[in-house]
């Protein structure tokens, strides 16, 4: 009887192990793969790119959202308990 293991793909951005659900496959290269997390960083680096070529209000309010996002990361409040959680969850709705 053969086993079911899951079928695991690695994610070509952080390097992680991801199951094929999980990942999301590049359009003229399939072999490249990124996870979920990876393309949300792909994505918001690509519209911040577009801010920076054409200002909008839009765009000012996503800069500020990042600028506060940088900060958050680089003291390291996303990574302390309860409060890390809060924020981490709360990315998840920003632009
Ligand atoms: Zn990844």
């Amino acid at each position: 009887m053969p086993t079911l293991e899951p079928v695991v793909a690695p994610c070509w951005c952080c390097a992680g192990e991801f199951a094929e659900v999980d990942l999301v496959r590049l359009g003229a290269r399939p072999e490249a793969a990124i996870c979920l997390d990876c393309a949300r960083f792909v994505k918001r680096r690509a519209v911040a790119r577009r801010d920076e070529h054409r200002r909008t209000p839009f765009g000012a309010v996503r800069g500020g959202v990042q600028r506060v996002r940088d900060r958050v990361i680089s003291n390291g409040w996303h990574e302390r308990g309860p409060l890390g959680a809060f924020l981490r969850r709360l990315d998840r709705f920003l632009p």
